[in-house]
């Protein structure tokens, strides 16, 4: 299994319902998080903050968390199953975004600040989080990879929204009407 890039197709498809958490599942979730760590060591400025089930083709609502978003040395991940966001509040605020299946492109992309979600643990445990900040945009954009919508989606039209990574970590705006607008591959489209 790999991490998969747009346009693959599979990154635009709805994920079905896990339900019940069954050996197989547990077995998705190891690879995500493995998966994760490998793509970090391919990327020194980066830290794996996060990833869908989707994002490796198996297309079940599943989503990992790093625990620890700041540091790369704690390399634990909360899974959380079947995730639902109750309810997006608070203010709306732009920050940066980048998504492992949207290689090298970045986007300062509109977000509630405040969410509440409520999951099932690997273990079974309902649980109903409160998240601010960084945690609630990290939450918001990976439930919307178990729907098939990408960050860039947000903000398509937004030609100073886009930045890119250059070759010493920073994130210099791009091109606009040469990268992003018209990129097929971007955007998965005909
Ligand atoms: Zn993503």
């Amino acid at each position: 299994m790999k991490i998969i890039t747009t346009p693959d197709p599979r990154l635009r498809e709805k994920s079905e319902k896990v339900g019940k958490i069954t050996p197989e599942i547990l077995d998705v979730i190891a690879k995500m998080r493995q998966l994760s760590l490998d793509w970090e060591k391919d990327h020194p400025y980066e830290l794996s903050a996060a990833m869908a089930a989707p994002q490796m083709g198996v297309l079940k609502r599943i989503i990992i968390i790093r625990d620890d978003m700041e540091d790369k040395k704690n390399a634990s991940f909360t899974a959380l199953i079947d995730p639902v966001v109750i309810k997006a509040e608070g203010k709306i605020k732009k920050d940066y975004e980048g998504c492992l299946s949207v290689p090298t492109i970045y986007g300062m992309v509109p977000r509630a600040t405040k969410v509440r979600v409520k999951a099932k643990l690997e273990d079974g445990t309902e649980v109903r989080i409160k998240a601010t900040d960084e945690l609630a945009r990290t939450l918001l954009h990976e439930i919307d990879h178990l729907n098939g919508i990408l960050f860039i989606d947000h903000i398509r039209d937004d030609k100073d929204a886009f930045y890119e990574m250059s070759d010493s970590g920073d994130l210099v705006p791009v091109d606009y009407d040469k990268k992003i607008k018209n990129n097929q591959k971007l955007w998965g489209e005909e």
